[in-house]
């Protein structure tokens, strides 16, 4: 008889939407998962950036269970304490300037209400809507995020887009200055692009945006779904690029790291937009969004990352690991790209293509780390990156390192 009848079941009964590797976890603990036929893995794929704290950490296991128990969802018909408890520790403790949020239940959704206040805040001035954004960027899957993704293997076939957005050069400011037109309202960057294969923009680009802000009255609007909450070494993600208070966003979103693995997202509007004018009572809104659990494990999350000191943490690790890495000078690797933990292995395709066969290189590496235990998360065609947990140990990253280096060397 068939032991595992979900193996049929999956291609049966699930769209085959994405391209999975056979393993089936179905047990985690701090960076570790486990398989259903009991095999142990390393997970520095951490769900794409979505663990900062590991597999199942008590903190946020024991704000579920005991929010849980007490409440788990009342609709914003009502006021919801663990919301307001969270969004204040959003804009005091991590942002840093005043402003409001927002709770949704994704990255994508977090990108639509950005889109959406860029609207509202172009019809108020002029009728402006165009959004210009950048090439390798990834926003997310919905019709507007997935239109603002500058990536055309994302758009393909789904057409017609909705119109008003642009599409620029990533880190060339020239580029993005004679894409400004009358119709402008506003810049959407990723201050590190994730998907495209952690490519961090330049410090002059980003400040060089915000003057180009600044100038033709624009919203600067970072995606941090990816960046944010210590995955670069600072719960602001683009301070990582531009230390201390010189970039001031108009507005944010996250997702990912912010909820553990449970689906939270968010976006922070700064309070010099009249956020309460332009996104008034029916302006927006969603079901789910900023339940009392979702906003606990919220909580629990950032308060264990600020508590815990895990910028610092990842800051430390991170640089350990590229600076193991880049010693090896190994022929199949052509780069390493590392802020905190947030790490892309830029890899030889050439060296590597010919063993890959009709793969890309990347997914063909993913492989192989899997076969020896572990877990990485593609990016493009020839990157791999590492988007371990933030609480990682030295012996973790000596055990990353060492089956990594096997794997290349195998190869
Ligand atoms: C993952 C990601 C998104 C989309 O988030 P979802 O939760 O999948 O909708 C958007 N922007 C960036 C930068 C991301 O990494």
């Amino acid at each position: 008889m068939n032991e595992h009848p979900e193996t049929q079941w999956l291609s049966q009964y699930v769209l085959g939407n994405y391209g999975r590797y056979d393993v089936w976890p179905v047990r985690g603990e701090g960076p570790y998962v486990w398989d259903r036929e009991g095999k142990k893995y390393l997970d520095f794929a951490g769900g794409v950036a979505v663990c900062p704290l590991g597999h199942c950490p008590p903190s946020v296991v024991q704000a579920i269970t005991a929010q849980a128990a007490q409440l788990i969802h009342v609709s914003n018909w009502y006021c919801i304490d663990k919301q307001a408890e969270l969004a204040r520790l959003i804009v005091e403790d991590c942002v840093g300037i005043a402003g409001k949020c927002f709770f949704c239940n994704s990255g994508a959704e977090a990108n639509e209400g950005l889109i959406k206040l860029a609207r509202k805040y172009g019809q108020a001035s002029g009728g402006r809507y165009e959004i210009i954004t950048f090439t390798g960027s990834f926003h997310g899957r919905t019709l507007g995020a997935m239109t603002a993704t500058a990536q055309e293997k994302i758009h393909g076939g789904f057409g017609p887009l909705p119109p008003g957005f642009v599409y620029s050069t990533f880190n060339d400011l020239a580029a993005l200055e004679a894409k400004i037109t009358d119709k402008t309202v506003a810049i959407l960057m990723e201050p590190v692009q994730g998907e495209s294969g952690v490519h961090p923009a330049t410090p002059e680009f980003l400040r060089g945006a915000q003057a180009l802000c600044r100038k033709h009255d624009l919203l600067l609007l970072l995606d941090e779904v990816q960046v944010g909450f210590g995955r670069a070494g600072e719960m602001a993600g683009w301070k990582a690029i531009v230390p201390g208070d010189e970039i001031q966003p108009d507005g944010i979103s996250w997702a990912k790291a912010i909820g553990s693995g449970f689906p939270l997202g968010s976006f922070w509007l700064n309070d010099r937009l009249s956020p309460n004018q332009l996104l008034g009572p029916g302006t927006h809104g969603t079901t789910y969004g900023g339940s009392p659990l979702a906003c606990a494990v919220g909580l629990a999350t950032l308060h264990t990352i600020l508590a815990e000191k895990l910028c610092d943490n990842a800051k430390q690790q991170g640089a350990t690991i590229s600076q193991i890495g880049r010693g090896w000078k190994h022929p199949l690797l052509k780069e390493v790209r590392q802020l905190g933990l947030f790490i892309g292995w830029e890899l030889n395709a050439d060296a590597i293509q010919p063993h890959a066969g009709s793969k890309a290189p990347s997914i063909y590496l993913a492989q192989k780390l899997l076969d020896a235990g572990l877990m990485v998360t593609p990016a493009g065609p020839n990157v791999v990156r590492w988007l371990s947990p933030l609480n990682i140990t030295e012996a973790h990253v000596n055990e990353g390192l060492r089956i990594f280096k096997e794997v290349l060397d195998r190869i």
